[in-house]
């Protein structure tokens, strides 16, 4: 039934082999870092692999194949879409913390977690294809977790001054 003008360029459609969402392809070199150093040698240069962003679907990685999966507990840092432990890393390269940002909220009432981003990233380039589980910059992904915690950004406008 096949043919060979068949089109090469078909979406892939790979799906976590635990909770049968479609999971996002990572480059091989972000499991190679983020994953437990025993666990490293399993990815394979000829696979292609899956990043699940299910918040309670334990699995990370999976293969194209479906053939090998990797959980949480196989990653040197909590999953920043996956845990709600204070510790979890929201940026992975810096090492900014759920913890880190609630803290400050408490205080200040605000977060400047993207600003101290940007002024590290001036000193020091991130590396987030090898630091962060997801193998992109954190910024997007911490902008939706803090609209989710309800913590506004420093640079929103003032509040009303009569209601101190
Ligand atoms: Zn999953």
């Amino acid at each position: 039934m096949s043919s060979c003008c068949a089109p090469s360029t078909t979406i892939s459609t790979a799906s976590c082999p635990a909770c049968a969402k479609r999971g996002i392809q990572i480059d091989n070199i972000t499991p190679r870092h983020t994953l437990k150093r025993e666990f490293r040698e399993e990815i394979a240069t000829a696979n292609h692999y899956y990043f699940c962003e299910t918040a309670d679907c334990n699995t990370v990685y999976f293969s194209e194949d479906g053939k090998q999966s990797f959980t949480t507990e196989q990653l040197i840092n909590p999953v920043t879409c996956k845990s709600t432990s204070p510790e979890t890393p929201l940026c992975y390269c810096y090492k900014i913390t759920k913890g880190d940002v609630i803290d400050e909220y408490q205080r200040s009432g605000e977060s400047s977690v993207i600003e101290q981003i940007e002024q590290k990233m001036a000193d020091k380039p991130c590396f987030c294809d090898k630091s962060n589980p997801r193998g992109v910059c954190c910024t997007t992904e911490i902008e939706r977790w803090m609209k989710d915690q309800g913590i506004g950004e420093s640079e929103s406008s003032s509040s009303d001054p009569c209601c101190g």
